[in-house]
């Protein structure tokens, strides 16, 4: 064959392959077709391509068996071949960039260099023809993809099933390309999501995305001793930066400017739904918080007693911040500290005081919330790291705080700190109310519901007769299972009850008898010189016309404790008596009258 034939069949060659389907596969099969053409029709046994890549300036082989190239490079020009001693290099450029190399060894003498010349031209123009088909079809690909995907996204109300899409299309589309994730504030449980922190440590490869991050822009480095480039595109949404995805190429892998755009168009509309999940988790919280404040002020706002309203809270707020502990601290006048009813088991030890030392003097001192992670840094071996601590101010005076705690470092969010916040300040008003109403309640001498005595009263009352008189019983009274009562058939009904029971009571006594409000759905009876068998048996009277009285049904269980001259106890005892003996009717079953003279 002369030289001319040797041009055509190369063309022809080409011109079919052209045609076939095999081009759009991938840029491996454009080599694969270049190099079989130039070993068959120019009869050379060892032809290799080298694909170059600009970021690095170097040439990857590419297959893995070949050997690696040339040294020093002449300058490369479009369509022309070059001699290098026994090889050939074709060089592949378009538009005044490199693409590549084809090394061709021991070429056979008879070609005249014009005709290695129209070769190369052939291949170039092959080349470049199959790479547009190629990146054309793979372009509707792509663009098929980022249709999905986006379409895809915004079903999606949550965070990681965003990352997770993310994560799962990029590494189906460039398995050659490895993936990772920047995110600012990490969540726990997605172990499927290669996560790395953002943080401001010296870690390799961190400041870059720190600079994504930080300017929305993306950034590239590349490596050329580790024959590494990476690249770092920010989680974008339209209010801000939610992350970062590092794209690492290795082993001289090109990341081109085709593939960079791309992924930055994946990332971007990844950003855009990570800010709607976002937004969406928020303005779920949000709701949730209101209805926590709403449905608390309401609570507080029935004007019930105390306990109920400080019990109601704790709950709240245990199960909202998923707290360990939950205490409400009240200044009293001189100046002591009152622990509140509702507060939970712990705040009763002795551990709590290095808490409430540390808590107390820095409310009072800024009249301000504490949020701290961890409390090991102020008290060590602290038993609870989490603390969270809010006044209850009053018309600008500080009237408490109240104290929350947890097991874990860094348990509370600052967002539970800002959500316990406007609860306290909420139902600040509603808890000093209740609790003036309380402390008015000792002042008086008469209880406001039940028109009986007040316990203040009653307590001088005793004291006097354990002074002037011979002998007394003392009964007291509780209502079994009032709680029950008021949450079946309301706090009003409630309070009637305790109107009827109260009646009850005075109806069974005699004028200089002492029947008062000892407190909540407790009463008691002063019987001053009366025998302990009469007072009994007026306690027995009392406990059966409640249960046949009362509507709806109530029954009350009753301790009684009596003195004489004989056994000359003090008031203390008396009542520390009755309430033993109370304490066991409750245990023996309710409904009942024990003794405990
Ligand atoms: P027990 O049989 O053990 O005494 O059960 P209980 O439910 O009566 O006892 P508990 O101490 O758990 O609850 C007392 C309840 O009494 C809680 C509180 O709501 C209610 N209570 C206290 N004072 C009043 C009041 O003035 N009016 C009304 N309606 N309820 C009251
Ligand atoms: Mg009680
Ligand atoms: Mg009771």
């Amino acid at each position: 064959m002369d030289d001319q034939s040797v041009v055509k069949a190369v063309k022809i060659s080409f011109f079919e392959s052209l045609n076939s389907h095999h081009l759009q596969h991938s840029i491996n099969d454009i080599v694969d077709i270049l190099i079989g053409v130039i070993k068959t029709q120019l009869c050379v046994r060892h032809a290799a391509f080298y694909f170059y890549n600009k970021q690095l300036d170097s040439f990857t082989p590419h297959t893995n068996d070949n050997e690696i190239l040339i040294e020093a490079l002449p300058k490369l020009q479009y369509g022309k071949c070059y001699k290098v001693e026994k090889d050939i290099i074709f060089p592949f450029i378009h538009e005044d960039k490199l693409h590549g190399l084809l090394l061709i060894n021991e070429i056979d003498d008879r070609f005249h260099r014009s005709t290695l010349d129209e070769i190369v031209q052939a291949c170039s123009s092959f080349y470049i023809n199959a790479l547009m088909i190629n990146q054309a079809s793979q372009k509707e690909q792509k663009y098929k993809q980022l249709y999905r995907l986006t379409e895809k996204f915004h079903s999606f109300m949550n965070r990681d099933d965003v990352l997770v899409e993310l994560i799962t299309t990029l590494q189906g589309m460039y398995e050659h390309y490895l993936f990772y994730l920047f995110l600012s504030h990490d969540n726990e449980n997605h172990s499927e999501l290669p996560i790395k922190s953002l943080g401001f440590d010296e870690q390799t490869g961190n400041e870059k995305a720190m600079e994504a991050f930080v300017t929305g822009k993306s950034q590239l480095s590349s490596n050329q001793q580790s024959q590494e480039t990476v690249f770092y595109t920010p989680l974008k949404g339209k209010q801000g930066v939610y992350g970062v995805l590092q794209v690492v190429a290795n082993q001289g892998i090109d990341l081109t400017y085709e593939n960079r755009n791309f992924i930055t168009l994946l990332s971007t509309a990844a950003g855009n739904a990570l800010e709607n999940a976002q937004l969406y988790e928020q303005s779920k919280r949000l709701i949730k918080d209101l209805q926590l404040i709403n449905e608390t002020s309401h609570q507080l706002n029935k004007n019930l007693r105390l306990t109920d309203n400080m019990t109601y809270m704790s709950s709240r707020i245990t199960d909202s911040f998923d707290a360990n502990e939950v205490g409400f601290f009240y200044f009293q006048q001189d100046g002591s500290l009152q622990i509140l009813p509702g507060s939970t088991r712990f705040f009763e030890t002795e551990m709590v005081s290095e808490y409430i030392r540390y808590v107390r003097e820095k409310i009072e001192k800024d009249l301000e919330g504490i949020f701290i992670g961890d409390f090991t840094a102020h008290i060590e071996n602290a038993m609870f790291p989490s603390v969270m601590a809010v006044p209850m101010v009053q018309s600008d005076s500080l009237k408490g705080f109240a104290l929350v705690l947890h097991k874990r470092p860094y348990h509370f969010t600052f967002d539970m700190f800002k959500l316990l916040q406007s609860l306290i300040h909420h139902s600040t008003l509603a808890l000093t109310n209740s609790l003036l109403r309380e402390e008015l309640e000792t002042l008086v001498k008469t209880d406001h519901l039940t028109q009986l005595y007040s316990r203040k009263y009653m307590n001088e009352c005793i004291e006097n007769s354990m002074k002037n008189d011979r002998k007394g019983t003392y009964i007291l009274f509780d209502i079994d299972d009032f709680k029950k009562i008021n949450d079946t058939y309301g706090h009003q009904i409630g309070d009637k009850i305790l109107v009827q029971v109260a009646k009850i009571i005075k109806s069974n006594i005699r004028e200089k008898d002492i029947g008062a409000r000892w407190g909540g759905e407790e009463l008691s009876l002063y019987l001053p010189q009366v025998e302990l068998e009469t007072g009994v048996a007026i306690a027995k009277r009392i406990v059966e016309r409640v249960r046949e009285n009362t509507e709806p049904m109530v029954t009350l269980s009753c301790g009684v404790s009596y003195w004489d001259a004989k056994n000359h106890i003090n008031y203390n005892q008396l009542f520390s008596k009755a309430d033993q003996a109370l304490y066991l009717a409750k245990n023996k079953g309710k409904n009942q009258v024990i003794i405990q003279a």
